[in-house]
């Protein structure tokens, strides 16, 4: 008789797991101020008080800029619109090359395009999964303007990358969306680079549905996001900037409805937070007796806000590939109530590496001829195998999971820690 789901046994559950519900009545409160004033955004795209925003977005802006200890906090309608608001910022001249990270939601390579430079992969670590600092200094050239670091999984990027920036006199650009309110030393993530960006997307540790926040200490960034933000073009005359002709502003403004949920998403953040890595612990401690998974390292003097819980598989001890693991284990549990279409969240690995992607390996970005590489006269390689360790993780050995949410009770991590050990109990059933 097999004891495994996925040979016929038995599950270990049959009963969807709880929500996760960030969002209560203080938002709807929040909300309802702004049906009652009627306006729902109150922005204007030309130099005018309105120019900034009505005064849910400036509340949230001062708000958050307070949480975070940036002086200037810039909301937007994503993180991808922020990406785009941040690259444009620094002053990125076509064909230019920005240092970028395989390993991360697709926007964060591709900013650079929308300049017209070139995304630059360096491969990431194999503890953190975060871009490598070593093969961040080896892929620098005298064309590098910038590296894009992204905070991946909740934790954030390494320091030695902040001294290599300083030493070639690089911007960072730091894309926080998985990590807000993780800390390295004193300080939050997201405010360690020269600009970082938030997502407020459905999928983030708070949410607004949609959105995103930029952070920055530099007044003159600031006042390039902001005009970046919101037609720049039609703004900088009338505003006495003579220097700043050279910007295409987009519309990537927030409404005041998005701004009143997130300002009471961005109270709750610290608690949900501090759930999250409760329930870690939790999942750890039940976990250790699984010898095939090691848990995911957190970088010293830094916090871990867990958006997802990477582990790492060695196939050496399991027997099997990680991917038989995985499938024997999803076939155990079940999928998150009101995310059911996603399946049981038991991944292998994360994303594809980006470089792999048709955009790359086709190298067209706009239009048919190739642009912006074929701009470049210079020849760039996207091919399988230049980021080794990002490839050995996404395709054998990283295992991640979404269990961690605030809502799971004791009983609903119980299982998904009897999963992982009757997968592991059973592992003989696996390998034939
Ligand atoms: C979600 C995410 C983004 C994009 O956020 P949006 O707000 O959906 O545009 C960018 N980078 C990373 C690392 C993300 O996880």
């Amino acid at each position: 008789m097999p004891e495994l789901a996925i040979n016929g046994g038995k599950k270990v559950r049959n009963k969807k797991f709880p929500p996760y519900l960030p969002i209560g009545k203080e938002e709807f409160c929040r909300v309802k101020e702004v049906f009652k004033s009627s306006i729902f955004s109150r922005f204007l795209g030309c130099w005018h008080d309105d120019f900034f925003g009505g005064p849910q977005i400036q509340a949230l802006e001062k708000e958050w800029a307070k949480a975070f200890g940036s002086k200037h906090a810039i909301a937007v309608n994503s993180a991808t619109s922020a990406l785009y608001c941040a690259v444009g910022a620094i002053g990125t001249e076509p064909g230019d090359e920005i240092i970028v990270s395989p390993y991360t939601m697709s926007a964060s390579a591709t900013a650079p395009l929308i300049y017209g430079a070139i995304p630059v992969f360096a491969d990431v670590e194999a503890d953190c999964y975060c871009i490598d600092a070593e093969d961040v200094e080896r892929k620098i050239t005298e064309r590098t303007r910038a590296i894009i670091v992204v905070d991946i999984m909740g934790q954030a990027y390494d320091p030695k990358i902040d001294e290599i920036a300083k030493k070639h006199n690089l911007k960072v650009i730091e894309d926080c969306a998985q990590a807000p309110y993780a800390k390295r030393g004193e300080k939050f993530a997201g405010t360690l680079g020269d600009i970082g960006i938030y997502s407020l997307n459905y999928h983030k540790h708070i949410h607004s549905g949609e959105g995103g926040i930029l952070v920055t200490d530099d007044d003159e960034l600031a006042n390039k996001l902001r005009l970046i933000r919101n037609h720049a073009e039609a703004v900088v005359e009338a505003k006495g900037e003579t220097d700043l002709v050279n910007m295409v502003g987009f519309n990537y403004r927030m409404t005041e409805l998005e701004a009143a949920v997130c300002r009471e998403q961005l109270k709750k953040l610290p608690k949900l937070v501090k759930e999250r890595q409760k329930i870690v612990e939790y999942l750890e401690k039940g976990l250790k007796d699984v010898p095939c998974i090691k848990t995911p390292k957190v970088r010293d003097n830094c916090t871990h806000v867990y958006y997802q819980h990477g582990f790492l598989f060695d196939e050496s001890i399991a027997g099997v590939h990680r991917n038989k693991f995985i499938d024997a284990l999803k076939a155990e549990l079940m999928p998150m109530t009101l995310r059911e279409t996603e399946g049981v969240k038991i991944s292998s690995g994360y994303v594809k590496p980006l470089y792999l992607a048709p955009i790359f390996q086709k190298k067209i970005a706009f239009g048919s001829k190739g642009y912006p590489w074929s701009a470049t006269g210079r020849d760039y390689d996207y091919s399988k195998g230049i980021c080794p360790v990002v490839e050995d993780l996404h395709y054998n050995k990283l295992l991640s999971h979404e269990y961690m949410r605030p809502g799971m009770k004791k009983s609903d991590l119980d299982d998904v820690i009897k999963a992982f050990k009757k997968v592991w109990d059973n592992i003989d059933e696996v390998r034939s």
